[in-house]
């Protein structure tokens, strides 16, 4: 193990995630801190005042992206992007998102106490709504940066109360003037938690992310008839709900007959007129397949869609299911991960190669410049959810990791 060049300043970072961590902190130690939320435009102007104590010029986007530039000695080198999203899930964790951002931040700071001057500019982002959990399409901003979602049907989104995201975003003072469209990059890497058990198992502090799994949402409806749970006999009925049962049932068990990695989800359901003594007469549920192999989600979506049409004929109901959103497995960029395994390698610290069942706005970046994912472990795989963890050790190795491999794609 050779001394790094760029030393992390634990405390500092620690005191840093404690700062960012308190804003919309929730009482289980969670995080509740929603796209264009008040939370969300507190912890931005915390970010902001923070990009300007590092004297970098900050730029607001049109899509409320934040981007803070640290100068190279080229000044006609493109330069290389670091970041993550600060928003949170609904009561989500303290990790997702954050730490991404707090250890592009820490990476800047150790730049400039061991007086580094690169030669490629450095930049940090912060980038909109990744979660999609308000305003539901995941990674919004940097898929309208990227050119992957349109200006004006991001603007449209409204989140369950009727508001309009550009209004919210208005409100809050972060509809910058840039414009939101691609630019000449050299590369974007983001530090993430992993979501998943795998690094923790293996007991590793660093995972070097290959790729991200292609992923399929469906919407299904099933319209039956609505009857009363009385004096309706069982062979009368047309129960919307028995019929998505059974169908929810095989989705399940799909994942099973197509491949080792391949995962099915049903997250959503909606019944009507979901009442006590009522046969429910419309269902409505998603269903979200994922798999590396782009031809097992194909697969699994034809074979969802059946098992959604049979069970629904079985009883004499109407399916139809739509589908909401599909985007194909990434390769990141070879390059980088290689410069970040021999970065980890390079500050001592245990890495391995995976691939990412999650989305991410690396995921949007790779469209448009060299990108790649560091992992960091996530205590039993735990996500999405206020008792997500990691240990403070990881986070810190994955910040001499994640300086280390910025240093060497700016150098
Ligand atoms: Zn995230």
């Amino acid at each position: 193990m050779s001394d790094p060049e760029l030393a992390i300043d634990a405390e500092r970072f620690r005191r840093s995630f404690e700062t960012y961590f308190a804003i919309g902190a929730t009482e289980n130690d969670g995080l509740h801190r929603l796209a264009l939320s008040d939370a969300d435009a507190t912890v931005r102007d915390q970010f902001v005042a923070d990009l300007e104590a590092l004297d970098l010029a900050v730029t607001i986007d049109e899509m409320g992206n934040v981007f803070g530039r640290r100068e190279g000695s080229d000044p006609d080198a493109d330069p290389v992007l670091i970041g993550s999203h600060l928003d949170s899930q609904p009561y989500g964790g303290r990790y997702d998102g954050q730490l991404g951002v707090l250890v592009a931040l820490e990476t800047l700071r150790a730049m400039d106490d061991s007086g580094i001057e690169t030669t490629r500019p450095v930049e940090i982002v912060n980038w909109t709504n990744e979660e999609g959990s308000r305003f539901e399409n995941p990674m919004l901003g940097s898929g309208v940066f990227t050119g992957n979602v349109d200006l004006e049907a991001a603007y449209d989104l409204r989140d369950e109360e009727g508001n309009r995201f550009v209004d919210e975003l208005e409100r809050i003072g972060y509809r910058g003037e840039t414009p939101c469209e691609p630019r000449p990059l050299h590369a974007f890497v983001e530090l993430h938690v992993e979501q998943g058990p795998i690094l923790e198992t293996h007991g590793n502090a660093v995972g070097i992310v290959e790729g991200i799994f292609g992923i399929a949402w469906l919407e299904a409806t099933i319209e039956g008839h609505a009857d009363h749970a009385g004096p309706t006999p069982m062979h009368a009925r047309t129960d919307a709900l028995a019929a998505a049962a059974s169908a929810i049932d095989e989705i399940e068990a799909l994942p099973s007959h197509l491949s080792a990695d391949a995962v099915a989800t049903v997250g959503r359901l909606n019944v009507e007129p979901n009442s006590v003594n009522v046969i429910p007469s419309r269902v409505e549920f998603t269903i979200d397949v994922r798999s590396y192999d782009d031809a097992i989600v194909d697969t699994a979506v034809e074979r969802a869609i059946a098992e959604v049409e049979t069970a629904s004929e079985r009883i004499g109901a109407d399916a139809t299911v739509e589908e909401l959103w599909r985007i194909p497995h990434t390769d990141f960029s070879p390059t980088v991960c290689e410069t970040a395994a021999a970065a980890a390698e390079a500050v001592g610290v245990r890495a391995e190669r995976m691939v990412s069942g999650a989305g991410h706005d690396a995921k949007y970046l790779n469209d448009v410049t060299d990108a790649a994912m560091l992992f960091v472990p996530s205590a039993d795989g735990i996500t999405h959810n206020e008792a997500e963890f990691t240990p403070w050790d990881d986070c810190v190795a994955g910040a001499r990791a994640f300086a280390e491999t910025t240093l060497r794609l700016a150098a």
